[in-house]
């Protein structure tokens, strides 16, 4: 699934394709895709409304129009591009949406959980996240910590605790910090607290330089269908197995709440 970096770096190539066009309308294919609207209201809806701006908040792609906001979870196999519309579409592309200049906002989703939404308020989808992990300081993550006790890798995954980890940046962050992920918020020193603020900053904005992580053919591509450059900097995520590259010691898979968790039993206490 798209995480923070992959979100983050499909939502930059899409602003000099979008950013002051106006939509003419859409076409919907899958209108669970768009629900609650039907696929009717949602063209009418998003019908003459021009992009301002797009940027990202957790895992959603947030285009800003001049009146609501247009927002995207692409979920597990989500993928968005802009293309002149009289190129062919691609098998999966569920819902397209037109633009002023005969070009086509397209979204192709091979699993169907992605997930368009068409608000007048930011809130209504973003209310119930967490802050942006790259956007807090230290003090505000050691607030955030004050008030858990849970398990550090179950805290990562939780979008109300910070919002736009997934799976590999948990196991990343928490290898980098040193920490195990089933040890819980509350047995954290201070100085592992910064280190793992550090870890997670350090992670993150890595990533992001790296356009995100792609794993496997059909795996996340960006705006543009470019395949990111992290996997080649994973450390323990899907390493089960290869030696740490700290230390050698094979790499350990734990399954915690139904996830899978990469680690170095060696590294990470
Ligand atoms: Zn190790």
């Amino acid at each position: 699934m798209p995480e923070l970096p992959e979100v983050e770096t499909i939502a930059r190539g899409l602003q000099v394709p979008l950013v002051g066009r106006t939509f003419t309308g859409a076409t919907v294919a899958w209108p669970r895709t768009i629900a609650p609207q039907s696929p009717d209201e949602f063209s009418r809806g998003i019908a003459g409304r021009r992009v301002r701006s797009i940027g990202r908040r957790g895992k959603y792609i947030v285009i800003t129009l001049d009146q609501g906001y247009l927002l995207v979870h692409l979920m597990m196999t989500g993928r968005l591009k802009v293309a002149p519309s009289d190129q062919p579409l691609e098998r999966y592309t569920h819902t397209v949406l037109g633009l002023d200049n005969g070009c086509q906002l397209r979204f192709r989703d091979v699993r169907k959980f992605g997930r368009l939404y068409l608000v007048e308020e930011l809130s209504t989808i973003t209310s119930k996240l967490g802050p942006e992990p790259l956007a807090i300081q230290l003090e505000e993550f050691e607030e955030l910590l004050a008030r858990r006790s849970g398990r550090l890798k179950s805290l990562l995954l939780n979008q109300g605790f910070l919002a736009g980890m997934g799976n590999i940046y948990a196991d990343e962050s928490l290898f980098q910090a040193g920490l195990h992920p089933q040890r819980t918020a509350d047995t954290l020193t201070a100085v592992e607290r910064e280190r793992w603020y550090g870890a997670i900053q350090a992670v993150l904005t890595r990533a992001i330089r790296m356009r995100g992580t792609t794993l496997r053919d059909g795996g996340y591509v960006d705006a543009q269908g470019e395949a990111g450059d992290f996997q080649s900097q994973l450390a323990v995520y899907g390493r089960t197995g290869e030696p740490c590259r700290r230390c050698a010691t094979p790499v350990q898979r734990l399954v915690l709440g139904g996830r899978s968790s990469h680690f170095c039993p060696q590294c990470q206490t």
